[in-house]
């Protein structure tokens, strides 16, 4: 980790009901957390409320995706200006899930991040290569690309947090290795050097994801640029998401 706040947020996806999250959130709440940590949970949509309304103060929450504008006749779409309504400070954006699954493109989600962060909720930009991309060396374009269209929309970095997620490692069990994750961190930031500003680059933080655990997380931790993580399934047990909270170093 480097000089900028550790940042670890947990991504529930499409999972829980409500009496698994009560249980969830009651494992987080009875938690012993490193103080200098920002520590947040992205619940899905329909449980933020029963989140908000049952979590230490101690734990941010984020959505995991919002509408492109103001909310309006949008069916099925939930708005910034909702999740603001519920105590949200973040929102997941550009997520492996919503890219390669829902089919949204770079454009469309550098379009949503401008909207999140003009109504004030930060957000947790994904990028990250395919395996066939990662194998055909094509690793740091397809992450300048993706960092691009965030580039190309946003009018400032304050509030926004990079989330390096090889599309390989995310629900696989196949993390990247300490090596593999701060080679791809450092080119983002020097990125970010060249087409933002030194300063952007030095203050922004770096988060790695996929399949980060209780186990690898304290060995990522310790590179340089590494600045927190993005957890998907083992944020789902409120102890082992502690430790990897408490891995900061
Ligand atoms: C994620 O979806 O952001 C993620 C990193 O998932 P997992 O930790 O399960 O690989």
């Amino acid at each position: 980790a480097g000089s900028g706040k550790f940042f670890v947020g947990g991504n529930w996806k499409c999972n829980g009901t409500k009496d698994s999250i009560s249980k969830l959130v009651s494992d987080l709440n009875s938690s012993k957390l490193e103080p200098d940590v920002d520590v947040v949970v992205a619940p899905p949509f329909v449980y933020i409320d029963q989140v908000k309304n049952s979590i230490t103060d101690r734990i941010e929450i984020s959505a995991q995706n919002s509408w492109v504008g103001k909310g309006g006749a949008f069916t099925g779409e939930i708005s910034v200006e909702q999740l603001k309504d519920l105590g949200c400070k973040w929102v997941i954006l550009g997520h492996s899930e919503r890219r390669h699954v829902i089919g949204e493109n770079d454009e469309f989600i550098g379009k949503k991040a401008a909207y999140a962060l003009s109504q004030g909720v930060g957000v947790i930009a994904c990028i990250g290569e395919l395996l066939q991309e990662r194998e055909a060396g094509k690793t740091f374009d397809v992450c300048f690309q993706q960092l691009k269209a965030y580039a190309d929309a946003v009018p400032s970095w304050d509030n926004i947090v990079i989330a390096y997620e090889p599309v390989w490692a995310i629900g696989t069990g196949k993390v990247a290795t300490p090596e593999q994750a701060q080679e791809v961190h450092v080119a983002v930031r020097d990125w970010l050097k060249k087409n933002v500003s030194a300063e952007v680059a030095s203050r922004t933080r770096i988060i790695y994801g996929g399949s980060v655990n209780g186990g690898n997380c304290s060995e990522l931790a310790k590179k340089e640029d590494i600045d927190g993580f993005l957890v998907g399934g083992a944020s789902l047990k409120g102890p082992e998401f502690a430790v990897i909270v408490n891995s900061v170093t």
